[in-house]
């Protein structure tokens, strides 16, 4: 009756084939199930070997050898299958930092260690098992021993597993438990019916079921680049926070990722990044535990580390020259290696999954011109890191307790020689932070949607300055407002303005409205009625920040604008002969479709002369004055006035 441990064999050299076709040898995980899988079938072959030789008693001499070796082999491994079951359950659900406390290791060693030594000494005393020619295989008086060793992995397997529950997705823990249940089922009916020979069977239908539920390369694995793909990541990020064990996490970022995807296509890219993976796999990483790389596209690599291990510092900091130097092929095309890489300490430095993921995605802001390793630890601790990572808080306070301050930055007329409008610039003041910069605010406003508040506080204050001073006495004739997209969005923008006017009794003319570009990409018709209405009320605009990205001047003709900006970077250009070139073309330009100009961002004397000899309409910049609050922005303008 051996027909059972006949099929185990072909269903676990299934199983392996599965596992290499579909790449699932990367990873520990995927390593140890394939070593328990492995293991299962050299279990079987011993097993099945062990029935076949005793087929026929009495045995022969070489007979009664070959049914000693296989029973050798067959308790051998199969009791270390147990272990490394064991240890896969750990590595799934990130546990395997568990290891770095030595009673543990110790712990986990000693039923296998016991089982060895049991063996050893069994061809001298034969206390585990005999073979005999007249009866073949026969269990001693300390096989129950063994079985004890082995109930040790078997049954801490298992309570491990139902409670494992809450790091595991459902389904997955259901066939885990399934796996060690039919284990369990095997070994009691084989007990009844021992001529039966279940259990390898069973068990290579609980590895079957584990392969198709739990091990799904295609959920886990980037099998395009070799590595697990950010949804592990993530996934994993949650087990190894719950753990509560150190863990390090390497950030390595391609920041010419995108250039380099489009240069060598999706293909050569793919290859590219999964020689990187294998570069960084060959470090020497040998003595820490756990090492893991997921890859995030379109070109940042995870890499996780248990402990807190100073060595692993010591190889990032060098990962540059060490991962470089393998690209050379790539090097010589001209595909340069520049990863920017931080290291996380978890969960010293962060401990919340959705702060590592930001500061993953954001750290090379906080210290862009840095070459080499970027601590975490230096970051956690700044003030930009602890405003940003409590940014909706701030903007909800700055809302509800009205900490939005309007600054004014004056505009220069070069003709007329004197100031003749005013850029109206949002800051909050916090009563914890100090005051905030909308360059770090008015992006997380627009993407919490808080920007609709924060704007309507904007334009409330702007409307009751004007109101309260005497523009024409300043001998100022508008001021600037911004707008985000999000408020053009709205259809009750223009009814918003009729509001404000009757509230302040303010002319529409002294009002000049600013956006960019990317309000008219939007494809939301509200946005070119909503400007339409509000030209016809009398309202102006403007066109800001002229020349960041794809800047066009056919759209620039089309649009109902009075003025356009030109953002700073162009003027940070013009020391060179080309930067100066586009700023003169580009002002000749807009003069010839009859715009009028800003440039903002004239710092020195320098610009606004070469602004002055290129006869520009307007300049703005700290050179004049940088924005300053409402009434430090009238008396400068008074004296200037004086003057
Ligand atoms: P922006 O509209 O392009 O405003 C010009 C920015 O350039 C201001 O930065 C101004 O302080 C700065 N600037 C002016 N002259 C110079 C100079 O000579 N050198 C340098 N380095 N900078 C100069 P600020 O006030 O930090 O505002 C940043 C951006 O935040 C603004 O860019 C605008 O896009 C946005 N923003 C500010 N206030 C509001 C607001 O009330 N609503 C909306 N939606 N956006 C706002
Ligand atoms: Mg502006
Ligand atoms: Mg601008």
């Amino acid at each position: 009756m051996y027909y059972f441990d006949v099929c185990a064999i072909p269903l676990f050299l299934m199983i392996l084939i599965v596992c290499y076709s579909r790449k699932m040898t990367k990873g520990n995980a995927n390593r140890l199930f394939l070593l328990m899988t492995f293991l299962s079938l050299i279990s079987a072959l011993a097993d099945l070997g062990m029935v076949i030789v005793a087929r026929q008693l009495p045995l022969t001499e070489t007979e009664c050898v070959l049914e000693a070796a296989f029973a050798y082999a067959y308790l051998l491994f199969h009791n270390i299958t147990n272990a490394v079951l064991l240890l896969f359950l750990l590595s799934l659900t990130r546990m395997t930092s568990l290891f770095r406390k030595s009673w543990v290791k110790l712990g986990f060693i000693l039923p296998n260690a016991v089982i060895f030594l049991l063996l050893l000494q069994n061809p001298f005393t034969h206390t585990v098992f005999t073979v005999t020619p007249e009866a073949g295989y026969s269990r001693s008086i300390l096989m129950p021993l063994i079985y004890i060793m082995a109930g040790i992995y078997g049954i801490g397997g298992l309570i491990y597993c139902m409670f494992s529950g809450r790091f595991l997705a459902r389904n997955k823990w259901v066939s885990l438990l399934c796996m060690y249940l039919l284990s369990y089922a095997a070994v009691v009916i084989q007990f009844f019916r021992s001529e039966l020979l279940l259990e390898m069977f069973f068990d290579g239908l609980g590895i079957m079921g584990v392969m198709l539920s739990v091990m799904r390369p295609e959920e886990r694995m980037d099998s395009m680049v070799g590595m697990e793909s950010w949804k592990s990541f993530q996934e994993d990020l949650s087990k190894i926070l719950r753990s509560g064990e150190h863990v390090q996490i390497v950030v390595i970022r391609l920041p010419n990722s995108r250039e380099i995807l489009s240069y060598l296509g999706d293909h050569q890219y793919n290859e590219y990044i999964s020689l990187i993976g294998n570069n960084l796999q060959g470090l020497r990483w040998k003595h820490l535990r756990g090492v893991e790389l997921y890859f995030e596209r379109p070109g940042t690599i995870y890499l996780t580390a248990d402990g807190n291990d100073a060595e692993l510092e010591s190889i990032v900091e060098r990962l540059h020259s060490e991962v470089g130097t393998g690209l050379q092929e790539y090097a010589d095309n001209g595909v340069r290696f520049e990863p920017q890489v931080c290291l996380i300490h978890c969960p010293d430095d962060l401990q919340k999954a959705e702060d590592i993921i930001s500061l993953s995605h954001r750290f090379h802001l906080f210290d862009a011109h840095r070459e080499g390793l970027i601590r975490a630890s230096e970051i956690v601790h700044s003030r930009v890191f602890s405003i940003e990572s409590n940014m909706e808080e701030i903007l909800k306070r700055a809302v509800r307790e009205h900490h939005i301050q309007m600054h004014y930055q004056p505009i220069y007329n070069v003709r007329a020689g004197r100031f003749q409008s005013a850029e109206a610039l949002a800051r909050i003041v916090d009563p914890e932070y100090g005051l905030i910069s909308p360059a770090i605010f008015i992006p997380a406003a627009e993407e919490t949607g808080l920007i609709i508040p924060i704007g309507d506080e904007v334009l409330d204050q702007v409307f009751r300055f004007i109101s309260e001073q005497n523009l024409d006495a300043l001998g100022l004739d508008y001021i600037e407002i911004n707008l985000s997209v999000a408020q053009c969005m709205q259809r009750s923008l223009p009814e918003k303005f009729q509001r404000l006017k009757e509230k302040y009794g303010v002319d529409p003319g002294r009002v000049n409205l600013e956006i960019t570009e990317t309000t008219f990409e939007n494809i939301s018709e509200v946005v070119s009625e909503n400007v339409n209405e509000l030209i016809r009320m009398g309202f102006t605009f403007a066109l800001d920040d002229y020349g960041i990205g794809y800047s066009s001047i056919q759209r620039v003709n089309h649009l109902p604008l009075k003025l356009i900006k030109i953002d700073k970077s162009m003027l940070d250009e013009v020391s060179s002969r080309s930067g100066r070139m586009i700023l003169e073309h580009t002002v000749r330009m807009m003069q010839s479709i009859d715009k009028q100009l800003v440039v903002e961002g004239a710092e020195t004397r320098d610009a606004v002369d070469i602004l002055e000899n290129m006869d520009c309409d307007f300049i703005q910049g700290y050179f004049f004055s940088r924005p300053l609050p409402a009434e430090e922005f009238v008396t400068f303008i008074q004296k200037q006035k004086s003057r």
